[in-house]
């Protein structure tokens, strides 16, 4: 099975992501956490990458191809993956087919503007294995500690309502016109995430690729 989750940031595309490794045991690939770890590490990669993240652009696409072509080629991805914020744009979503990489889904993740605002301004990361939370509607058990491992939470850069409001205007011009690429394909498989939570709209996902 190998997947890609589209959809505008906060949609749910990591939180759906993880879902569907633990039950279908595929690795996720997430270009986010990847460039975020970069800079943790203090690569020159990582450290170019910063600036465009900090202001809810996208990195270029040559550095994003880059690291996802090698990390498509280690050994874990024989049995399927499922693409976590990428391809972001034409040209990678191009690159990706270009390696010879057949994709069988696109979950293709809808929900309404406001919601997306309120959802990844209130949203709380854990930075060791990125669970998400948020301040209101889905809190950790203890406040500020990841459930899983005890991590302290924080609240991402790119998370304040600024860069939000950029990077939804990013995804409409640059990554919403995948939906028309992979529509081509007859791949895409639209699922509303408004108003529901992330239990509900795995069910829905899961009930698609189990048919
Ligand atoms: P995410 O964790 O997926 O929301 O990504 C956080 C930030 O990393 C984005 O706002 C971009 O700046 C950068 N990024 C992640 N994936 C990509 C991609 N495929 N292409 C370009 N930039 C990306
Ligand atoms: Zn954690």
């Amino acid at each position: 099975m190998r997947l890609i989750m589209l959809g505008a940031p906060g949609a749910g595309k990591g939180t759906q992501a993880r879902k569907i490794m633990e039950r279908y045991e595929i690795p996720q690939v997430s270009t986010g956490d990847m460039l975020r770890e970069a800079r943790r590490n203090g690569t020159e990669m990582g450290k170019k990458a910063a600036e465009f993240m900090d202001s809810g652009r996208l990195v270029p696409d040559e550095v994003v191809v880059g690291i996802v072509s090698e990390r498509l080629q280690a050994d874990d991805m024989k049995k399927g993956f499922i693409l976590d914020g990428f391809p972001r744009t034409v040209p990678q979503a191009e690159a990706l087919s270009k390696f010879g990489i057949t994709i069988d889904k696109v979950v293709n993740l809808e929900v309404d503007e406001e919601e997306l605002v309120e959802r990844l301004t209130g949203r709380l990361t854990c930075p060791k294995c990125s669970a998400m939370y948020h301040k209101v509607f889905s809190q950790p058990k203890v406040k500020w500690v990841c459930d899983h491992d005890g991590a302290d939470l924080i609240q991402r850069d790119d998370d304040t309502e600024a860069t939000v409001r950029n990077r939804l205007k990013v995804y409409k011009e640059q990554t919403f016109p995948l939906v028309k690429f992979y529509q081509k394909e007859g791949i895409v498989v639209d699922v509303s995430g408004t108003g529901k939570n992330a239990g509900g709209v795995f069910d829905e996902i899961q009930s698609i690729l189990d048919q």
